[in-house]
């Protein structure tokens, strides 16, 4: 009798090789995906792919300080 290799040659299912899950959009609307496992910046309920995003968002920049 012959024995088969076919699921070692194959490999089991890797229960982490799922596709990512997005849960939701980047709220300063640039249409960056949340996915989950990843980390961004919460604040208030709302999510933010990135630091430009939260500025852009609140209306704040980085600028050179002057006197004003
Ligand atoms: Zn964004």
């Amino acid at each position: 009798m012959a024995i088969s290799l076919d699921r070692f040659a194959y490999g089991l299912p890797d229960p982490q090789a799922h596709e990512p899950k997005a849960i939701g959009k980047c709220a300063c609307g640039c249409g960056e995906e949340i996915v989950e496992g990843y980390e961004y910046i919460e604040y208030d309920g709302e999510w933010f792919a990135d630091t430009s995003c939260f500025l852009k968002f609140h209306g704040a920049e980085w600028r050179g300080a002057e006197a004003v």
